[in-house]
């Protein structure tokens, strides 16, 4: 049998992707590797808690919203605004408020610092050029129009208007680090957090990707888990189907990967199809990097929460900015710490709460202790554990009473997000945003490859940062429809 289209990976991207073709009347085969769909958007389950494989919240959910209208779901969810707190020896503040409330606040903390109201007029006025960018993205001389934003860097622009380091690092990177993004990543990332904000579905995410999953069914959708694809094929230079790992070979008219980018290219095409350079330009692409993860179940009644103002906080407990930090050195890093099981009822059993601890990794620092798909040196399990009770032990400085209040402690490393996240490199947020690792591929949305009829679609397939993540891959998911049935004469959208 031949499909219309056949869907690799059944996370936000490849699932709304899918639901759309398959609510237009289009045969459609979505293939996941894992044994559900949600992809690194999934929870999984330890002792009666719910933890989150990945996204904690996303930015604009009323594209979400539009979405899920547009596929005819019915039930829609609520929406909690998350709020984001730092705390380090030099700052503290909660900043995920707007944009004049920040300026207000800075201004009072820093009064040395004389043009604060400045540099706040210089981001507003590029925040203002970008605040629409999602409608009119593709159209390249607009694109052009603010080329200027995305090659001047970050850092360059905050140290012509401050001398305080601290006051630097915040406004350049949210935390304690010297800002690596350009002016246009900067303000998209300031519009994100002060002014559209960061929130919550009343349906849990999760919740989200099973709404849109029951949708592609009812429109006739085909999902079958488990089901790793191994190779794209290809007839006269088109995608024309791919082979699962089990040896199947499915046609279809068009191939959509919502394996990311370099696990697309890199690996399930044989390279002889892509030209050297674009294979070139895809190996040299930069990636964000991975994390250390640490998930707890515990009992509230034994942690003072007093630090903890809101339900994200970035926490730094000393703050040596002379040398660079060690890896390990938990102390000198920044701990993302999460009131998970705040954002909903039954992330956690009755009197019990979760928290989840973030620290960034590179791949690099595991890599060695990986033998194969979900096979570890013996001795991983222990350092895990150890590198787990080190970040435990930091966090602990800030929730007094947190070591002795935990039930369930598990632990992810970029060695995870690589095997049960299928993701590069455990990579967990798209691109890298910094201002040299521009994409090396020229183009900002990928959602069209060299190879016709193949087209991407999650959050990878797009280079730059641009609505978040989850909202990134619902919008390329449904572009990528959108071009596949603009392509056959389907009816416009
Ligand atoms: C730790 C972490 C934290 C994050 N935090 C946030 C956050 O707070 N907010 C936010 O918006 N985003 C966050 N993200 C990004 C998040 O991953 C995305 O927003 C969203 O889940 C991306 O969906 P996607 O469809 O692009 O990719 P994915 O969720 O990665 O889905 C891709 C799917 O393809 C499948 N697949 C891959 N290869 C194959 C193959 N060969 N055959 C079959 N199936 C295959 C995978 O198994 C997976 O199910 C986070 C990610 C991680 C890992």
């Amino acid at each position: 049998m031949k499909y219309d289209v056949i869907i690799i990976g059944a996370g936000f991207g490849g699932l709304s992707c899918a639901s759309l073709l398959a609510k237009k009347g289009k045969k459609v085969l979505l293939l996941e590797k894992s044994l559900h769909s949600g992809g690194t958007s999934s929870v999984f389950s330890r002792k009666g808690y719910l933890f989150p494989m990945g996204p904690l919240g996303f930015s604009q959910p009323q594209r979400i919203l539009n979405f899920m209208e547009e596929i005819g779901i019915s039930q829609k969810p609520t929406f909690k605004r998350t709020h984001y707190q730092l705390k380090s020896p030099a700052l503290e503040c909660i900043y995920s408020v707007p944009f004049e409330e920040l300026r207000e606040k800075l201004r009072h903390i820093y009064p040395k610092e004389s043009r604060i109201d400045d540099f706040f007029d210089k981001l507003r006025s590029t925040m203002s050029k970008i605040k629409d960018l999602d409608k009119w993205h593709m159209d390249n001389k607009k694109m052009n129009s603010i080329a200027q934003y995305a090659h001047t860097p970050g850092n360059e622009i905050l140290d012509s208007y401050f001398s305080d380091v601290t006051l630097k690092n915040f406004l350049g990177s949210m935390g304690t680090h010297p800002s690596r993004m350009s002016l246009l990543n900067l303000s998209v990332m300031w519009h994100l957090m002060a002014e559209i904000g960061i929130w919550f579905p009343s349906c849990g995410i999760h919740g989200l990707i099973q709404s849109i999953e029951s949708s592609f069914l009812a429109f006739g959708g085909e999902l079958r888990l488990g089901q790793a694809v191994q190779e794209i094929l290809l007839k006269g230079g088109k995608a024309a189907g791919v082979k699962t790992a089990d040896g199947d070979v499915l046609e279809s008219n068009w191939v959509v990967s919502n394996a990311d980018t370099k696990k697309t290219f890199l690996e399930l095409i044989d390279e002889k199809n892509v030209s050297s350079s674009y294979l070139k330009n895809i190996r040299n692409a930069p990636y964000s990097e991975s994390e250390l993860c640490v998930y707890l179940g515990l009992d509230p009644s034994k942690v003072d929460w007093k630090a903890m103002k809101t339900r994200h906080l970035f926490y730094r407990h000393k703050l040596d900015l002379r040398k660079r930090f060690g890896l390990t050195d938990f102390a000198n890093r920044e701990i993302a710490i999460t009131l998970w099981s705040d954002n909903l009822e039954n992330l956690a059993p009755p009197q019990k709460k979760s928290l989840v601890l973030r620290v960034g990794f590179p791949f690099g620092h595991f890599s060695d202790f990986w033998v194969g798909e979900k096979k570890r040196k013996p001795e991983y399990q222990e350092y895990k554990k150890h590198l787990a009770k080190a970040v435990v032990q930091t966090a602990e400085k800030i929730l007094p009473g947190l070591g002795s209040s935990i039930e369930v402690i598990e632990a992810a490393t970029p060695l995870t997000y690589k095997d049960w996240g299928n993701r590069y490199q455990g990579s967990i947020a798209g691109w890298a945003w910094g201002v040299k690792n521009k994409s090396t591929t020229g183009s900002r949305l990928l959602i069209q490859t060299p190879i016709p009829n193949l087209l991407m679609a999650g959050i990878y397939a797009a280079s730059e940062l641009f609505l978040g993540g989850v909202p990134t891959a619902v919008h390329t998911g449904y572009t990528a429809a959108k071009f596949i049935c603009r392509k056959k004469g389907t009816a416009p959208f």
